[in-house]
């Protein structure tokens, strides 16, 4: 069994992991505790004081923590030594530790022989990456709550459904003779009924996940003199960008974050959009297209108080296809255009009459996109969410594998046929948890993790 090691990072204290049947064994070479003691009489998470030694010269003065198997990260004989930190006495005891018969650890390998061992599934392993890289506390909170295991326990439970079925199918299947019950397509289609509703919420947490990790990307577009500068002003509720009465001076792009019931919402304001008429303007109007393009949420604001142009056209076309919403602004002046508009409501469904300047129609503006990303619903304390994409994909390929389930039932397939789709469903589910996939992904998936973990 190959021994591993490494350290982690730079500061006060300088941390060595060994994992694996011959850690103890090195450890004694090269580690004299102050009050020496018999391996056996160790008892695990404890800690030694003493030195590191080599050729009866001490290397450092060290902290050494035990982990005895099966208790410790990776289920082996496991040990940490606490050295001073900085690079050179932390290199110093790896190198010895490397010549007393240890072997460098790849990136991952303490928590991929975690997984390997049997102690965490693969969906628990890829939270500790999540947990390490989080961003934000609610980030991080998610992927605490993936390692103890709270998604794997939706995953199993929804697998286990499927499981009661599938046992009576299979005995039907293999053991005509025998007098089981029959497997009734209605009960099937329940099983089947069941799983879809519950994937499928699974799903959707995606896009919470999505948001709790990055926001909401808005992009506010318009041609000049609509109102965009004013509008963000007012949301910012300061005079953060310039508003003038001349056309066309917000030539760059401005951003902000403004934050709706705990959502970070990345706001950014483009340059007016309409004919070049010179360099910077055409810089100008591919960023608001691009940006517009990704955006989760376009924000066309018009000046109501004129007739629709052609550019105004132009900009609606950016939001076609897209989350978008329709400000009219300038509600507290004399309008032309209402919300009756039915060649405003080609483009977007959503429309409101504001007044940027007054902040007047803020709240429905809010209220709106409340709405439109059902931001109420996000409630990270007690849903199971998913944050990972392989996860996701999964989950969408285990969705059509029920579709084709009960398509087959429909079409009165045999019970062979309907069993070999509900494996499929199973399969992908396996996938997540890690007990079907390959070594290729596994080997792929801890390729990503930092070394030391
Ligand atoms: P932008 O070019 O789209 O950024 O437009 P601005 O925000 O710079 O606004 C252009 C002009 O319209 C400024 O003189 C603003 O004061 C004025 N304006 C913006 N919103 C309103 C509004 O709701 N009502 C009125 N009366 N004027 C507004």
């Amino acid at each position: 069994m190959l021994q591993f090691l490494r350290l982690l990072g730079i500061g006060g204290i300088g941390i060595i992991r060994m994992s694996g049947d011959k850690c103890f064994e090195i450890l004694e070479k090269i580690f004299k505790p102050i009050k020496q003691e018999n391996i056996e009489n160790i008892k695990g998470y404890t800690m030694k004081y003493g030195h590191i030694v080599e050729n009866e010269k001490i290397v450092d003065e060290v902290l050494v923590s035990y982990f005895k198997k099966p208790k410790s990260y990776t289920t082996e004989n496991m040990c940490e030594i606490n050295s001073h930190g900085g690079n050179v006495i932390v290199r110093k005891i790896l190198e010895i530790c490397l010549k007393n018969g240890a072997e460098l650890a790849e990136p991952g390998e303490f928590t991929k022989r975690a997984f390997l061992n049997g102690r965490i599934d693969l969906l628990q392993a890829e939270s500790v990456i999540d947990v390490i890289n989080a961003k934000s506390e609610r980030e991080a909170q998610t992927g605490i709550q993936q390692l103890e295991g709270a998604l794997s326990k939706k995953i199993n439970e929804i697998k286990n459904h499927i499981m009661e079925v599938m046992v009576n199918i299979e005995v039907s299947i293999d053991y005509p003779e025998y007098d089981v019950e029959e497997v009734t397509n209605q009960q099937i289609k329940e099983m089947i009924s069941y799983v879809e509703k519950n994937l499928i919420q699974l799903e959707k947490t995606f896009d919470n996940g999505k948001i709790i990790r990055e926001g909401i990307k808005i992009a506010i577009i318009g041609k000049p003199n609509a109102g965009k500068s004013s509008l963000l002003n007012a949301i910012l509720q300061e005079d953060r960008a310039i508003v003038t009465e001349y056309e066309g001076t917000t030539r760059d792009t401005i951003e902000e974050f403004i934050n709706l019931n705990g959502i970070p919402l990345k706001l950014i304001d483009t340059a007016g959009i309409r004919e070049a008429k010179d360099e910077v303007e055409k810089i100008g109007i591919a960023k608001s297209k691009e940006i517009a393009k990704s955006a989760d949420l376009v924000i066309a604001i018009i000046d109501a108080t004129k007739n629709l142009t052609g550019e105004d056209l132009e900009i609606l076309n950016f939001i076609k296809n897209k989350k978008s919403i329709i400000l009219l602004n300038k509600m507290d002046l004399k309008c032309k255009i209402n919300e009756e508009d039915e060649i405003l409501k080609k483009y977007s469904n959503n429309i409101l009459k504001i007044s940027a300047l007054n902040q007047k129609g803020l709240e429905n503006l809010y209220n709106m996109i409340t709405k439109m990303f059902n931001l109420n619903e996000i409630n990270l304390d007690n849903e199971v969410i998913i944050t990972n994409l392989r996860h996701k994909n999964l989950i969408s390929k285990a969705i059509e594998a029920t579709k084709t389930t009960k398509k087959s039932i429909e079409d009165n397939m045999t019970l062979d046929i309907i069993s070999i789709n509900i494996k499929y469903i199973l399969e992908q589910l396996g996938n997540i948890t890690g007990e079907f996939v390959s070594e290729e992904i596994i080997n792929e998936i801890f390729a990503r993790f930092c070394l030391g973990k």
